[in-house]
C-alpha cells in the first residue's frame, strides 16, 4: 500500500515535466458519492499527449466504491460497461483487449491516485466522446464529454 502511494506521488511529478508545454492535463477526482468533480474535459489541439490525473478523494475501498476513468467514442460507452462488469475487478472492470477503449486506468479505491496518458489524435475524429467509471453502476453518474478544441 505504501510503496502504491509513493509510485503514485513519483508518477504524479513526473507528469507535469513531461508535458509542460501547454496544458495537457487534467485532474479528475472521484469521490465516495459516485461522483467525479468534472462533467467535461477539454483537451488543447495543440497537445500531441494528454495525461488524465485521477484521484480517488474518498475513503472507500476499491471493492465497494472503486474507481477508474476511460475514454471511449459515447456511442461504445454502454458495451463497454456491460463487458467490463463481466470481466471483473481484477481486470479493472475492462475487457481484455477491447479495442473501443481509447484509455484506460485501473480502479484505485480511496486516497489513491491513477494517472492515463493517450494521443490525442485518437479522439479528433469520429466523436463524440466521453470519459467514465466502469465499476458496476456507477458510469450512471461518472460521465462527461471530452472534446479537443
Ligand atoms: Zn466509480
Amino acid at each position: 500500500m505504501y510503496r502504491k502511494l509513493l509510485l503514485a506521488s513519483a508518477l504524479l511529478m513526473l507528469a507535469p515535466a513531461a508535458f509542460a508545454a501547454g496544458n495537457c492535463s487534467v485532474d479528475l477526482e472521484g469521490n465516495d458519492q459516485m461522483r467525479f468533480n468534472l462533467s467535461s474535459i477539454t483537451v488543447p489541439s495543440s497537445c500531441q499527449q494528454f495525461t488524465i490525473n485521477l484521484k480517488h478523494v474518498g475513503t472507500m475501498a476499491k471493492t465497494v466504491m472503486g474507481h477508474n476513468v476511460i475514454v471511449a467514442k459515447t456511442s461504445d460507452m454502454r458495451g463497454i460497461e456491460t463487458d467490463g462488469i463481466r470481466a471483473g475487478l481484477a481486470a479493472d472492470y475492462v475487457k481484455a483487449g477491447d479495442t473501443r477503449v481509447v484509455v484506460h486506468s485501473r480502479v484505485i479505491g480511496g486516497g489513491e491516485t491513477a494517472s492515463v496518458t493517450f494521443p490525442v489524435a485518437k479522439i479528433t475524429s469520429g466523436g463524440p466522446y466521453s470519459f467514465f467509471c466502469s465499476f458496476p453502476g456507477h458510469a450512471a453518474l461518472m460521465k462527461g464529454t471530452i472534446t479537443v478544441q
